[in-house]
């Protein structure tokens, strides 16, 4: 079987956009509205000459309420199934209640998490990346997804953690 990377986070941080560009192909579900995505999603995925697969995840339970329980059980979920786990944050918005909860958990992760910080689109925004060390998941990456800043540099960290 292929190495697991799963890519998760709270709704609209960027998760499948990311995949999208992991994938190098429009094939993961991007929307605006929050909680478009069906859950646990998995593409086959080829860099560097390695094949791996990506599990794009969320979706389910989009309603606010029952949120941090939603994400948290995302995590586990990843935890029990990934080999490299792979936390999306939106460093326009902040760190998030939400982000939070996923952090709580996936700090006792075994297998290795690397943390994004997504939506930043310039080098200007780098700075505001600098508010996710206090998740306690170490460095943040800072990336844009959506124009594909840093993305290289991330999956080329994704497959050394493997
Ligand atoms: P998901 O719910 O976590 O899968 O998030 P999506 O990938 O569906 O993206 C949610 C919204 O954020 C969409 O409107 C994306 O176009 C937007 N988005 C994703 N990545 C970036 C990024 O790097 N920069 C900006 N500015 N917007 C992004
Ligand atoms: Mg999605």
């Amino acid at each position: 079987p292929l190495p697991v990377v799963a890519v998760v986070g709270r709704p609209n941080v960027g998760k499948s956009t990311l995949v999208n560009r992991f994938l190098g192909r429009r094939a993961a579900v991007v929307q605006d509205t929050p909680g478009v995505t069906r859950d646990r999603i998995a593409y086959e995925a080829l860099w560097n000459g390695k094949n791996f697969t990506v599990v794009d995840t969320g979706g389910w339970e989009p309603k606010a309420a029952g949120m941090a329980a939603s994400i948290a059980r995302q995590a586990e979920y990843a935890m029990k199934t990934a080999d490299v786990i792979v936390l999306v944050v939106d460093a326009q918005v902040g760190v998030t209640e939400t982000d939070l909860a996923a952090a709580r958990v996936l700090r006792r992760s075994e297998q290795p998490v690397i943390l994004v910080a997504n939506k930043v689109d310039d080098e200007r925004s780098e700075a505001g990346a600098a508010e996710l060390w206090s998740l306690g998941l170490g460095e943040p990456h800072p990336v844009s997804a959506l124009h594909g800043r840093s993305a290289g540099d991330l999956l080329d960290l994704v497959l050394d953690a493997m």
